[in-house]
């Protein structure tokens, strides 16, 4: 787990909109914080910057004591889970999720020791064998957190993870993720514009208009308005 700081993080896309400016946040080592507000309020471009999938043009993003601007995704130590969970179509659900430990030559009893460990937290021992195609959308999720956490890393950044569920199975999934992460203590970036996922997941929420931070606290804070 790591701390993780944004110190004036802003960002202008190449045709000029400004999306992010000078966001400043301090997100503790294993606290949950939540990333909230309207549509093209600039929640999924800060999270990407964070990630390393889109250039920081203003600011510094540090995770741990490393200021992370120049250093590419996988060196940042950090797992994204996406709505539309990046499962590759061909490989079993232990292949995926070995597959990005292969690619940084984990040894591969580790690598059994970490999918046996997450599949067995995610209830997915059953399904090992089985292609994404064979699974339900909560089993595709559970998949998608499976491949963050066998990373290990420090900390996981959530991008709407659950949009594409049922109202039901959000429900669940929401209550399987804070369990997760209280129990892996790994520090968590979640963007949503669900005002319920918000409430439920966050220690904090970042309230973001217009590319800048409106709003700081707890669900209880924020969603008290006199
Ligand atoms: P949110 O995730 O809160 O919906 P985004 O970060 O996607 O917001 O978008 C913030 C702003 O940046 C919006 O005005 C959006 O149109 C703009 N934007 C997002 N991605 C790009 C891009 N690749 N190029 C130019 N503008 C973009
Ligand atoms: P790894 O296991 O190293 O994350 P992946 O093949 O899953 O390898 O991803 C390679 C890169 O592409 C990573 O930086 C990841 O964050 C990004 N990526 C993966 N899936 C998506 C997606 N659905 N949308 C955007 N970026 C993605």
């Amino acid at each position: 787990m790591a701390r993780i700081t944004l110190n004036g993080v802003g960002k202008v896309y190449p045709g000029g909109t400004r999306a992010v400016g000078g966001v400043d946040l301090d997100v503790a080592d294993g606290e949950f914080v939540v990333l909230v507000g309207p549509s093209g309020c600039g929640k999924s471009t800060l999270l990407r910057m964070i990630a390393g999938l889109e250039t920081i043009t203003e600011g510094t993003v540090s995770i741990g004591d490393r200021v992370v601007n120049d250093i590419e995704p996988a060196g940042r130590d950090i797992a994204m889970v996406f709505q539309n969970y990046a499962l590759y179509p061909h490989m079993s659900v232990r292949q995926n999720l070995a597959y990005g430990l292969k690619n940084r030559r984990t040894p591969a009893a580790e690598i059994a020791r970490r999918v046996d460990e997450a599949a067995r937290m995610l209830e997915l021992a059953p399904y090992l064998d089985r292609k994404p195609r064979q699974l339900s959308g909560g089993q595709r999720q559970r998949v998608a957190m499976g491949r963050a956490i066998v990373r290990e890393p420090a900390a996981f950044l959530f991008d709407e993870p659950l949009s594409n569920l049922d109202a039901k199975l959000r429900g669940v999934m929401r209550w399987e993720i804070k369990t997760l992460q209280r129990r892996l203590a790994t520090t968590a970036i979640y963007v949503t514009h669900d005002q319920v996922e918000a409430m439920t997941l966050g220690d904090r929420l970042v309230v973001l208009n217009g590319g800048r931070v409106e709003q700081i606290g707890t669900p209880l804070e924020v969603y008290r308005r006199p």
